[in-house]
């Protein structure tokens, strides 16, 4: 994924993110339990014996459920402090069936198939273990997000996409840098960032989407209250969304491209549009969003506008929406710029200032303040 801070020239209306990040404040501010700790209040029944068959139509059950749990904890009728910690809960389900996937891996739309929890390796060059190149407390999220704490960044390794001018690419295509971590080794991790004041977990990368069984293993052993960002290409397969669908407090999704022939010469990767746009429409009924859209130079007419124009009419009422300006040539593009030409350089300020008004235009819920 891109990974790059937004535009310093981007903000929102104060009374719009308040009604559109609703949610994600109330768990940030510990007025509300975030989703992960639902989960864990909710009963699940399941064994080691179950099948992947069985084990998705336990999470099918679940879904109702969790959304009734949810919505009375959400309009305070009931609290996760009254109810007794179940045998095994939805959350464990979740854990378990992404360590089925992982046997025949379809975590992302590459559905590679690689036997991971045997060692094979796919696409993405990983095998069942996560590593994680660095964490911190990042104050070049988007604002409404960062709070007085930062937001509590996990950088993954590795990644989905093959995107020719990544600006992460010591990440992203060096799948053996940072650190081997388990469940446990990610949860304190993920406890010491909000103990120092991270208004939220962060897993990026690279992309997380990958390292997800140990993501949501992790929050399994995680005690303490935190919003759960997933901040991803959104090349997640349907099967790894579902598992998120219940887990997620915030999303912070890139949308590229608004064709599949600008991303399959642009990052190596097929059916970009109808996957990526599926997941927002997903991800826009489960949890608060904020979308990023990287505008690349010379892509207005081809990218830009059809992503603001799908963004609108699906998601204008409930998304916001970050159009970023600071796209920069760099990874493969720096080194053949032939190959690239379109993109070998920085926007120009018409071509941002045209991404703006065409936002201003259809009325997203973003303001550039130039
Ligand atoms: S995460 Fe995606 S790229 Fe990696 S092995 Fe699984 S299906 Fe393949």
């Amino acid at each position: 994924m891109w990974a790059l801070r937004p535009s310093a020239l981007t903000v929102w209306r104060n009374k719009e993110v308040r009604k559109r990040l609703d949610w994600y404040y109330g768990v940030m501010t510990d007025a509300k339990p975030a989703k992960f700790l639902i989960c864990k209040k909710l009963p699940a029944d399941f064994s080691q014996r179950s099948d992947e068959a069985e084990l998705w139509e336990e999470h099918e059950r679940l879904v109702p459920e969790f959304a009734k749990l949810h919505a009375s904890v959400s309009k305070g009728e009931a609290g996760l402090g009254d109810l007794p910690a179940p045998e095994k809960s939805f959350l464990d389900l979740k854990a378990e069936i992404l360590r089925r996937i992982l046997r025949s891996c379809h975590l992302c739309e590459r559905r590679c198939g690689a036997d991971r929890a045997g060692g094979e390796k796919g696409h993405c060059k990983l095998d069942h273990q996560a590593r994680v190149s660095t964490w911190f407390h990042h104050f070049g999220e988007e604002p409404p997000i960062v709070g007085g704490g930062g937001s509590g960044t996990i950088f993954f390794t590795s990644c989905t996409f093959s995107c020719a001018a990544c600006q992460n690419h010591d990440i992203s295509t060096d799948p053996d840098n940072g650190a081997v971590v388990d469940g446990r080794r990610l949860a304190s991790i993920m406890r010491s960032l909000r103990a120092q004041g991270a208004s939220n977990i962060n897993v990026v990368g690279g992309e997380p989407t990958m390292h997800s069984a140990t993501i949501v293993e992790a929050l399994k052993h995680l005690d303490v209250n935190v919003p759960f960002l997933w901040n991803s290409n959104m090349y997640c397969s349907l099967e790894l969304m579902k598992i998120l669908s219940e887990i997620v407090d915030i999303w912070l999704p890139d949308f590229k491209y608004g064709n599949d022939g600008c991303a399959q010469r642009l990052s190596s990767v097929k059916n970009y549009f109808s996957v990526v746009s599926r997941n927002h429409g997903i991800a826009g009924k489960n949890g608060d969003m904020i979308i990023r859209h990287l505008v690349l130079p010379g892509h207005l007419e081809c990218c830009t506008k059809p992503v603001l124009d799908w963004i609108a009419r699906n998601l204008g009422e409930r998304a916001l929406v970050n159009v970023m300006e600071q796209y920069r040539p760099e990874h493969l593009v720096a080194r053949h710029p032939e190959k690239y030409p379109d993109i070998a350089r920085r926007l120009t300020r018409g071509e941002i200032e045209r991404a703006y008004g065409y936002a201003r235009e259809l009325g997203l819920v973003f303001e550039p303040v130039s």
